[in-house]
């Protein structure tokens, strides 16, 4: 039987807020691979808010180095927002493909036992993060979907979750 173990995340958190940043580092984290829509700011979001601008600063101070990786197909909307929070970024990634989690932890100069994934996506972020070898976090989305397989897509995760009591 196909085995749901594969998208099961390290750790589920209701929002990127409140993932315990300080016990990350003492498991020997040093890097974040970081999602951007609705992990970050919702996917229609088009500024910067400055509290997540805070919150990022406040992720650097603790010394982890970090890289937006995203599925957006507009790169110009990633490169954006990493210019402004003066992060680098993986744009097009085609997660879980591994190809752009090998370009983040290629940037991040860091093995992956030493990397977080963060991510909103049972069947992206979170299945790509542990293909790659990485400790995967899922987050629940920012902000509610509208499009009917997005939808779909939500319905899916929430099969899966339940079946991995999460
Ligand atoms: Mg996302």
């Amino acid at each position: 039987m196909f085995d749901l173990e594969i998208f099961r995340p390290k750790e589920y958190r209701d929002t990127i807020r409140n993932i315990d940043f300080d016990a990350l580092k003492q498991k020997g984290i040093e890097g974040i691979i970081l999602d951007l829509d609705d992990t970050l700011l919702p996917r229609r979001d088009y500024t910067l808010n400055p509290l997540i601008y805070n919150f990022i600063e406040g992720i650097k101070d603790r010394g982890f180095k970090l890289c937006i990786l995203s599925n957006n197909f507009s790169p110009e909307r990633v490169e954006k927002f990493a210019r402004e929070l003066n992060l680098p970024c993986v744009t097009l990634a085609f997660k879980p493909l591994s190809g752009g989690y090998n370009r983040a932890i290629r940037i991040l100069g860091l093995p992956p036992r030493r990397i977080a994934a963060i991510g909103d996506q049972l069947f992206m972020d979170i299945w790509g993060g542990n293909r790659a070898g990485v400790y995967t976090i899922l987050v629940k989305p920012i902000g509610c979907e509208i499009k009917w397989y997005r939808k779909l897509m939500r319905a899916a995760e929430q099969w899966v979750l339940a079946r991995l009591e999460l």
